[in-house]
């Protein structure tokens, strides 16, 4: 699942294929709306970045490319009459300069915005502070954190609630309760503030190390998974055996270590299913 590192990668990829290189041609296909590529041909895009789960090309012309990833979406950069290694059926954007093919394959959103009317627009609007961003305000997120009507929420929901701070998603949501020590069960409003500000900052330092960036935890590396997709497995730092069960709207499974992430009294037992996963 593609989460704040992926993008920011995507949009590492893109920038020599793009950036400042006229689009000739454009090709979009659905399912679903497609945007109208007469408007992007002829464009240069100026400038590409991730915020959240969304890669923005911004375009010469005032529009915006936004594509939102999902699951299941991707970006590749080809050299021009070179094959691709995913389905054409599948790509839904294709850009083309004079010396890149850009595809977008699979994502279920690619559409065109208004660039003036981007700050109101909600999808990117309604984001939390970037986790990857140079001047990230931790602050901002506490503060997030501490609205009422999370209190009830658990942290494994609410580390992957984007309008709190955008960048993470599943895999760093497990890596980041692991590694401090706290169950995914917990509601946020049981969490105090040093908790909550070792959370976010896990989280970052995790994020920023994904994508090589330098990072206060002193990773030079994207680190290893502890937990995401180990259920079953022995537990790296205390060798008792991962658990996982069902949370929020999700059909996934959230994986956890009873023994360094035990439950608090008081607080939300795991509904537990034990499910081994091959690896
Ligand atoms: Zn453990």
């Amino acid at each position: 699942m593609p989460e704040g590192d992926a993008l920011y990668r995507y949009a590492k990829m893109l920038r020599p294929a793009l950036e400042g290189n006229v689009i000739r041609a454009a090709r979009a296909q659905g399912p679903g709306p497609v945007p109208r590529v007469e408007k992007i041909i002829g464009a240069t895009p100026t400038r590409i970045h991730a915020t959240g789960k969304n890669l923005l090309i911004h375009l010469d012309n005032g529009l915006v490319i936004r594509g939102h990833l999902r699951m299941y979406g991707s970006w590749e950069v080809y050299r021009p009459g070179e094959p691709w290694r995913k389905s054409p059926r599948n790509a839904r954007l294709v850009l083309e300069t004079a010396s890149a093919v850009a595809v977008n394959f699979n994502a279920p959103v690619v559409e065109l915005i208004e660039e003036r009317a981007l700050e109101h627009y909600s999808p990117v609007a309604n984001l939390g502070p970037n986790l990857l961003d140079d001047g990230f305000d931790r602050d901002e997120v506490i503060r997030r954190f501490r609205d009422p009507l999370l209190a009830g929420v658990t942290i494994g929901d609410a580390l992957m609630d984007q309008g709190i701070m955008a960048g993470v998603g599943n895999i760093w949501k497990h890596e980041t309760l692991f590694r401090c020590g706290i169950n995914p069960w917990r509601t946020v409003g049981s969490l105090d503030e040093q908790q909550l500000v070792d959370l976010v900052d896990m989280a970052r330092g995790l994020l920023r190390a994904s994508v090589g960036l330098e990072n206060d935890l002193g990773l030079r590396r994207r680190p290893r998974a502890h937990v995401y997709k180990r259920t079953g497995q022995l537990c790296f730092r205390c060798s008792t055996r991962l658990r996982a069960g069902p949370q929020g709207n999700d059909v996934r499974h959230t994986t956890w270590c009873p023994g360094c992430q035990p439950v608090v009294p008081g607080q939300p037992e795991p509904p537990v299913r034990m499910r081994a996963t091959r690896r």
